[in-house]
């Protein structure tokens, strides 16, 4: 807080408006159409995000790299696959020379490609029939990892079954299992699948074994 303004709500808002403005348009209750995103992550999440929704908190312009380049349409124009009556709707971030290019933000370098990011890669190079693509991560300080993939049908079967999952449990008004991984540390919905997260007080190594006394006796 710097004099009586609280710049740190006003850029917390600030990146709350860009990156309402940068979601993927998702219509919440057409239950026949999927987006891709959606079934890479969570599904639990993804159910709630549209039967329960609660805002995200987003912690900087990082983590609005692949929207953005998204609304930019650097040719690739959204795509969808049809799977019987339901459609998975997907979208790259770039395509050059015939390879599908997705960005991802890091927070530092990776040994390998998020597991949730190698789905939508492959998926991406089936809705868009193509055979390559690389996923390129980009850390705060400029780094960058590239990591490459050629299509696989096994994944994008798993893909289409967890298209229906989410498209049934959706229309059965049914949440989803929960699905533990890393994502729930940083998911908004962490309190409905687990405990009320708590503020524990800081415990005062010095204080608890008795030096702060003892320093401030020895200033005395
Ligand atoms: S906390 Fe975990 S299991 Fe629950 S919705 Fe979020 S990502 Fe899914």
């Amino acid at each position: 807080m710097m004099g009586d303004r609280d710049f740190r709500t006003i850029i917390q808002n600030a990146l709350g408006s860009i990156g309402r403005e940068l979601e993927l348009e998702i219509d919440s209750k057409n239950f026949q159409n999927i987006h891709l995103q959606e079934v890479v992550q969570c599904l639990r999440r993804s159910y709630f995000d549209r039967i329960d929704p609660v805002e995200i908190e987003r912690r900087g312009f990082n983590e609005l790299l692949s929207g953005l380049l998204r609304k930019l349409e650097y040719g690739s124009e959204p795509k969808e696959f049809e799977i019987e009556d339901i459609k998975l709707k997907g979208q790259t971030d770039m395509i050059v020379d015939d390879i599908i290019i997705l960005f991802r933000s890091a927070q530092s370098e990776l040994e390998n490609p998020l597991a949730n990011d190698v789905l939508y890669l492959n998926a991406c190079l089936w809705i868009y029939d193509k055979t390559e693509g690389i996923v390129v991560y980009i850390t705060g300080d400029r780094k960058e990892t590239t990591f490459s993939l050629t299509r696989n049908k096994k994944m994008f079967e798993e893909v289409i079954r967890r298209v229906r999952v989410l498209n049934n449990l959706l229309k059965e008004q049914k949440a989803p299992i929960l699905e533990p991984s890393l994502e729930c540390s940083e998911c908004q919905y962490y309190e409905k699948c687990f405990m009320k997260k708590k503020n524990s007080k800081q415990l005062d190594l010095g204080e608890m074994l008795g030096m702060g006394k003892f320093l401030k006796d020895d200033k005395d």
